[in-house]
């Protein structure tokens, strides 16, 4: 913690009863927000699997209401380990000889090691509340996996995870993980599905992608009763969960008498980063400040920073109902960089809708310069750092280098959203000098730009 005034706020006073719902305070983002789950008007296919959302929880993340009570069994499970230390990173202040304040909120203390298990337990809860017996899912590098195998295993739920051929390969800490809370892993692409089978006849080699691991998961969950498809990010409901990181921060921050300059989070599909922004984005707005946020990315996936504002699927098949979102075709297979889970080819509708607005900035960094980052941070701050969440830290050294050539005291958030305890061989290639950066070309972003669904906006030929 960061020093003895928040040591006098107890677990109880930090840790929200509710979460803040954003949309409350956006203006004319609401239609692309509530487009989240249909086809568009004109459109051919897609939208013949939706995802499968218990009523309670798509109404609270569709409406107005500012903040939605959080159950006493999720809060309970919550306080466990919430609320998630925020620190202040003052070794690296000094390496890097800066005038900002660097601070960093920590959300790899749960048995996870990320953030995904704050939306993992809501959701499980209100799948069990609408007597759904089984929950499947695609993730990418197996943190997404690993919390709803957690959080399946509290709620009393059965739980099956496709899971990405390359992290399957690289990481199976996580897969053993999944399995020691019961739940069974299927490596994706695999020859047992549709999906699995067309991704492999297109490339028998492919690393997976999320986007292929989601199709497979949204046949699975079609084929078994009472089994439905759960997500780990992008749905505005997840983003709804993840909010408890940035009011603890908020609070946190109050009772030190500090407040952000800049709020830094990566990107996958968006659920981080806006966990710790989105908070800051409502104190910003009620009370007129100058706030900014950095949503930081990998070169080799810039879906904010290259990729198309565009109606696309969610998934490779195209199978899935059409989101209006910053995206690099739904066809995009990214390079197989370590950080998986920022390997999707789309941002979040809300969080798009935002960039669109310009309410928020992106940056993307190459793969070496990001692990060089991890490297700086876990030798100065003690924590090693997972890829995803080093792109984070990257975006914070780049504004605290800013700070000091501009002279500027200033303070630096950014959400280290995971630990990188089971990344290790990711950091041993880095150190043997074998990593490359893995840019996403200009060529391969044409290409599945070009695959993109035709129509634009729906209805855009009629204006
Ligand atoms: C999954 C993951 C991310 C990226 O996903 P978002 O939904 O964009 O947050 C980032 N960091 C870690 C540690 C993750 O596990």
């Amino acid at each position: 913690m960061v020093n003895s005034a928040e040591a006098s706020l107890t677990a109880e006073e930090i840790v929200p009863t509710h979460w803040y719902n954003v949309l409350s305070d956006l203006t004319g983002v609401e239609d692309a927000a509530k487009l989240r789950q249909a086809r568009p008007e004109g459109r051919e296919g897609g939208g013949t699997v939706t995802p499968q959302i218990p009523l309670s929880m798509y109404r609270q993340s569709m409406g107005q209401e500012r903040f939605v009570e959080i159950p006493q069994p999720v809060r309970e499970e919550y306080l466990r380990w919430r609320p998630t230390p925020l620190h202040r990173a003052r070794r690296l202040e000094r390496l890097l000889d800066t005038p900002a304040r660097i601070y960093y909120k920590y959300e790899g203390t749960n048995t996870t090691g990320s953030h995904k298990l704050n939306t993992a337990l809501a959701q499980a809860y209100y799948y069990k509340q609408a007597g759904i017996t089984s929950l499947t899912t695609g993730t990418g590098a197996g943190q997404w996996g690993s919390a709803l195998a957690v959080a399946c295993r509290i709620f009393g739920l059965e739980c099956t995870v496709y899971m990405c051929r390359v992290s399957y390969e690289q990481k199976p800490y996580r897969r053993i993980m999944m399995e020691m809370n019961g739940a069974k892993v299927i490596s994706s692409p695999n020859e047992n599905s549709e999906a699995g089978r067309a991704a492999l006849a297109r490339d028998p080699n492919t690393d997976g992608s999320l986007s292929i691991a989601n199709a497979e998961a949204f046949e699975h969950a079609r084929q078994v009763e009472r089994c439905n498809l759960s997500v780990g990010s992008g749905e505005n409901h997840v983003l709804l969960h993840q909010t408890v990181i940035g009011q603890e921060a908020v609070r946190q921050f109050r009772a030190i008498g500090d407040f952000p300059d800049v709020v830094i989070g990566s990107v996958g599909a968006g659920s981080n980063f806006s966990g710790i922004t989105l908070p800051f984005f409502h104190e910003k707005v009620r009370e007129g400040l100058e706030t900014r946020f950095v949503a930081v990315e990998p070169e080799a996936c810039p879906k904010l920073t290259k990729g198309r504002y565009a109606w696309d699927y969610n998934d490779y098949t195209g199978i899935t109902p059409m989101t209006k979102m910053y995206t690099l075709g739904h066809t995009f297979v990214s390079p197989g960089i370590h950080a998986g889970g920022l390997r999707y080819h789309g941002a979040a509708p809300l969080v798009s809708a935002m960039y669109h607005q310009k309410l928020i900035e992106a940056v993307a960094y190459p793969q070496r310069p990001v692990f060089e980052a991890g490297l700086t941070f876990a030798n100065e701050e003690g924590i090693i750092p997972a890829p995803e969440s080093a792109h984070a830290i990257r975006g914070a050294i780049e504004e605290a280098l800013l700070a000091k050539k501009e002279g500027r005291e200033k303070a630096i958030l950014f959400n280290l959203s995971g630990h990188g305890l089971l990344d290790l061989s990711a950091y041993q290639q880095f150190l043997s000098g074998n990593m490359t950066d893995m840019g996403a070309s200009d060529e391969l972003i044409a290409s599945s730009l070009g695959r993109l669904p035709a129509m634009d906006e729906p209805g855009a030929a009629a204006r």
